[in-house]
């Protein structure tokens, strides 16, 4: 999975560097300079993209049980313990599953 996430990104910085060389080209620069618009590009999203895939999208999604919401009244009853039995705002009945 880390490692998935690092070739994630290693293969979505080749093709963005791929895509802004051919893009730099069409507008006329010069192969060399499309060529290191190309790495440059692609040697930020390397370094950025991995670290972004590390960092943001591999936390422990903190809103994970936010989703406890009254089906009712639609207030967020996260603070309260899974096994309530009723809204505490509303009084609606859980049918547990
Ligand atoms: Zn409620």
């Amino acid at each position: 999975m880390f490692d998935g996430a690092i070739f994630v990104g290693l293969f979505i910085a080749l093709i963005a560097g791929i895509l802004v060389y051919g893009d730099a080209i069409k507008r006329g620069e010069s192969q060399d300079s499309a060529i290191g618009w190309g790495i440059f590009v692609a040697l930020i999203l390397i370094i950025g993209l991995p670290l972004y895939f590390i960092m943001v999208v591999q936390k422990p999604k903190k809103e994970e049980h936010i989703t406890r919401i009254c089906p009712q009244c639609g207030r967020n009853l996260t603070a309260f313990p899974v096994d309530i039995k009723n809204c505490p705002y509303c009084g609606k009945t859980f049918f547990t599953s």
